[in-house]
């Protein structure tokens, strides 16, 4: 009598309502028949699907004493493969064979111990998205960044959810704010009138942590929106609405740790899926005797690494709510592999952003980067490698990097944090030997280090830096400035929400540059959403922006070509992007005052052209022998014959 209602619920999400995860027969009938089996709390992944190019899938179940089940199942096409427990008698895990011939349905399961019985059933989807959709992202995109908490409050209803304890307080800095997806949704008007082509939101993961979520890098389940921001229908919903408005959709993963509310770090499979579990549960004080990484991903590469350092990096927690995952244990990568792939495959991702990718062992990201590869060739991916100035140790975690150790991430793309820092000084030094735009020069000079630096993901500000315009101390010309080199560098730019209408903050701590966009809320007096909300500096910020990203959208010189650039002097420094079409030059005036450059010295790639359309102002240069710099300010040039 059950059978019936069950497939009639599950073919619904084989039709392709995601709403019905999994289901479970009965409770309250075994619960009278089995003493010994208890309900699955859950299965993961909650649903998978046929055709996969890997046709093997790892189901992880998850209830009291399920270890001691017999599994059997009939479905034709599948069949169990392995079937494996750990330490901790509240895990099984089942490796499925999928065949390429099994068709979408569900799998039903009969757990037996003794004579208590278990019947589960378990979705086999069609593949609608990840397969057809993912577009990956390239140097031809602008990505817009942003904290989906501080963005916009689109839906008051989810302010406040039951069974989530870090609520909502605006006035505090580190509570929830109640943005969420509604109201990036909202605004997705906005970021394509930016100019910006692709999107990426820090986690939209569940983070049910007693206090400070509302950044989202404490996953306490893998496989769902936290609710403050949304459901899960309400995230492809988003990604839906994005690729209606021409913008891909980046999720940002975490495998380095995860909140400590999460059932994996509550109840772990073993006591080696945690790193440090053992110094944690020995302390008595944890929260201030838990070890801490060194923060040194310097140790992967440094050929003189000791083993000390490398374990101090790789084998701390994060912070004392943030235990470390220990993406060695085979289970665990799997795990976070097919969570990868759960979520492109499910939402039509396009690419992904890696939190701190050098954090975890080095062989674990490698494996997971191109088991994602090996499913989603199309994809793009960023890894967020955060090693200061140094060209040498951020190049060494991208792929076709030629690492002494023969170390091969697959990774296409990192953040270029060394670009970052050296356009954080170029503008607000004093020009000398070693200092002011040299910096960039020389960052730039370093590119041969890289396998592909035309591939690195290049910003001035993201949510762990001070806020660019505060770190230039508010002169609204070097922001501009900065702009304009960002948005004609090889590389792909990202924005940080806010900037382009030039928000302020120091770091430390901090939420004081996640600061709440304002009009996101409906509440809120004045909306930046809109022109007529905006300052005339903001316009300003928001105009120039604006003019540079959309002109850039359709310039493959800027997305593809050569560059090449000329040592700066007497606070002059050029750039030109070129290709056999067309040639692009920016000359940047860091001086006090007007300068007149004569152009002799750029013979080689000006040669030829006569005049050129001021991309920023619309106005023509009628001759080209010598160029007029209003002080501090960088002409974006494109040369016309
Ligand atoms: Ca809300």
């Amino acid at each position: 009598m059950l059978l019936p209602s069950i497939f009639a619920r599950c073919s619904a999400v084989v039709a392709g309502s995601i709403t019905c995860f999994f289901l479970l027969l009965s409770a309250h009938l075994f619960a009278q028949s089995s003493p010994n089996l208890l309900p699955l709390e859950r299965v993961d992944p909650p649903f998978w699907w046929v055709g996969m190019k890997n046709s093997s899938v790892e189901l992880l179940w998850y209830g009291k004493d399920i270890a001691k089940a017999n599994v059997t199942m009939k479905y034709d096409g599948v069949k169990i493969l392995k079937r494996e427990t750990t330490a901790n008698p509240n895990y099984l895990f089942l490796t499925l064979e999928i065949s390429p011939k099994a068709k979408p349905g569900n799998v039903m399961f009969t757990l037996r111990n003794g004579a208590s019985v278990i019947a589960r059933s378990y979705s086999l989807l069609a593949r609608q998205k990840g397969l057809k959709e993912a577009q990956g992202f390239s140097s031809a995109d602008a990505v817009y960044m942003l904290m989906p908490d501080r963005f916009s409050n689109g839906d008051s209803t989810n302010d406040v959810v039951a069974g989530f304890p870090d609520q909502m307080h605006r006035d505090s800095l580190n509570a929830r704010h109640g943005g969420d997806l509604q109201g990036i949704i909202n605004h997705l008007d906005y970021i394509r009138d930016l100019g910006m082509t692709a999107v990426w939101c820090t986690p939209l993961t569940e983070n049910n942590m007693d206090k400070y979520s509302y950044h989202g890098y404490a996953f306490t389940d893998f496989y769902a929106v936290d609710k403050r921001f949304g459901t899960n229908d309400d995230y492809r919903r988003y990604v839906d609405s994005c690729h209606k408005h021409g913008l891909k959709v980046i999720q940002d993963i975490v495998l380095n740790h995860m909140g400590d509310k999460n059932y994996l770090a509550i109840d772990p499979p073993s006591s080696v899926w945690i790193n440090d579990l053992a110094a944690a549960k020995a302390s008595t004080n944890w929260r201030k005797e838990f070890r801490r990484p060194n923060y040194r991903s310097s140790t992967h590469s440094d050929p003189y690494a000791s083993d000390y350092d490398k374990r101090g990096l790789t084998e701390r927690w994060f912070d004392w709510m943030m235990p470390d995952v220990n993406g060695s244990e085979p289970h665990f990568a799997t795990y976070l592999i097919q969570n990868t792939l759960w979520w492109i495959e499910f939402a039509g991702l396009d690419g992904l952003r890696v939190d701190t990718y050098p954090y975890p062992a080095k062989e674990f990201t490698a494996k997971w980067t191109k088991a994602v590869f090996d499913e989603y060739p199309r994809l793009g991916m960023v890894g967020e490698v955060w090693i200061g100035e140094s060209v040498g140790m951020s190049a060494y975690w991208q792929a076709g990097a030629r690492n002494a150790d023969g170390f091969n991430s697959h990774l296409p793309s990192i953040t270029d944090f060394p670009l970052n820092s050296a356009l954080g000084s170029a503008f607000n030094e004093k020009e000398e030997w070693m200092g002011g735009m040299v910096k960039l020069y020389n960052t730039l000079a370093q590119d041969f280090l890289y396998a592909d630096a035309s591939k690195n993901v290049i910003f001035l500000d993201n949510h762990d830096l001070s806020r660019y315009l505060s770190v230039v101390h508010e002169d609204s010309r070097k922001l501009k400035m900065a702009l304009s080199v960002l948005m004609t560098m090889r590389g792909t730019p990202q924005i940080y929400y806010g900037t382009e209408i030039g928000m302020t903050g120091y770091k430390d701590p901090d939420p004081l540059v996640r600061k709440d966009f304002p009009g996101g809320w409906k509440e809120d007096t004045v909306s930046a959403f809109a022109p007529e909300g905006r300052t005339p500096k903001q316009n300003e910020f928001f105009t120039h922006l604006k003019t540079l990203a959309t002109w850039r959208k359709s310039k493959p010189v800027i997305h593809s070509g050569k560059l090449m650039q000329f040592v700066p002097n007497e606070g002059i420094y050029a750039y030109f992007r070129y290709n056999t079409n067309e040639t692009v030059m920016v000359v940047v005036n860091n001086n006090e005052s007007e300068s007149t450059v004569k152009t002799d010295r750029y013979t080689e790639r000006m040669q030829g052209f006569t005049k050129a359309h001021n991309v920023l102002t619309g106005e023509t240069l009628s001759s080209l022998g010598s160029i007029t710099i209003p002080a501090k300010t960088a002409l974006v040039l494109d040369l016309q014959k």
